[in-house]
């Protein structure tokens, strides 16, 4: 049987690229974007590559619009496979790098609503769906710069970077995929997170040394993971990253 997988802020990027790797294995890609002009555009890129692809609307941001994707989803198809959360925003480098005391509400908030409260809404919303595979599959796009300990760690490369709301927002997602894990471990479904590395997208900037070929590795690996593979860790392409 087919499998089908929804892959969230794929018009672009490295959720993009995920839906073409996913694709490659035979696997239907529905691209979760928010504007359905450029989704189709994403969807007609990879139709040329043979890679079946289908665009749901879906703003993270809006529960209405995650229950509405949801229904969408359910008059297509009867059940979710693999849903990965990768829609995210990183404001603090798009609108300037800030230090924690110049952060404003405004740009935590709207962090948060994107990059925690997203993920938690869509996982929630499709979980009856989700349930109805045989191996469901969700994987959490975060980041190392989410991981407490690497923050702390004098030599990490991203010491540096105290952008207080994306990496705190990833921590939070972190947060999301145990909590999940623990309560769907006797369903068969699986919960992770996974960090694809510094990747050049609009987000990760040309400087970044990774494609984006190489950052949605490991975040297909999780999305196809066999029956006794782990669930509510993180893991990047070298294997668990610390919390
Ligand atoms: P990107 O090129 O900026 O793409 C982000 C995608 O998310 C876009 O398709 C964007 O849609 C979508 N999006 C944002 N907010 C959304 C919302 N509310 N609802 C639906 N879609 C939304 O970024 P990327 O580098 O591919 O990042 C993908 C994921 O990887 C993110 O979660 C990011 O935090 C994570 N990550 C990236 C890097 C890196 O170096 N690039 C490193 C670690 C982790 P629009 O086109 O409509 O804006």
């Amino acid at each position: 049987m087919q499998k089908i997988a929804l892959i969230t802020g794929s018009n672009k990027g490295i959720g993009l690229e995920v839906a073409r790797q996913l694709g490659q294995r035979g696997i239907k890609a529905l691209l979760g974007v928010r504007d359905t002009t450029k989704g189709e555009t994403a969807a007609n890129a990879l139709r040329a590559q043979s890679i079946e692809a289908e665009v749901i609307a879906l703003d993270t941001a809006s529960e209405a619009s995650v229950a509405a994707a949801v229904a969408e989803t359910a008059s297509r198809h009867e059940r979710l496979d693999i849903l990965v959360n990768n829609a995210g925003v990183h404001l603090e480098f798009s609108q300037g790098l800030m230090a924690p005391s110049q952060l404003t509400l405004d740009i935590l908030k709207a962090t948060y609503e994107t990059n925690v409260f997203g993920p938690f809404l869509t996982i929630r919303h499709f979980l009856p769906l989700l349930r109805k595979s045989e191996a469901g599959r969700i994987v959490n796009v975060s980041s190392t710069m989410g991981s407490l300990a690497d923050q702390s760690n004098r030599e990490s490369a991203y010491y540096g970077l105290t952008t207080l709301a994306y990496n705190s927002s990833k921590t939070a997602l972190n947060a999301i995929t145990v909590q999940f894990a623990k309560e769907l471990a006797a369903t068969g479904i699986k919960v992770n997170s996974a960090c694809p590395g510094w990747v050049k997208t609009d987000m990760g900037s040309d400087a970044a040394p990774r494609t984006v070929e190489q950052g949605a590795q490991v975040i297909v690996r999780l999305a196809t993971l066999p029956a006794d593979g782990p669930t509510g860790g993180f893991f990047d392409e070298n294997g668990v990253v610390p919390w």
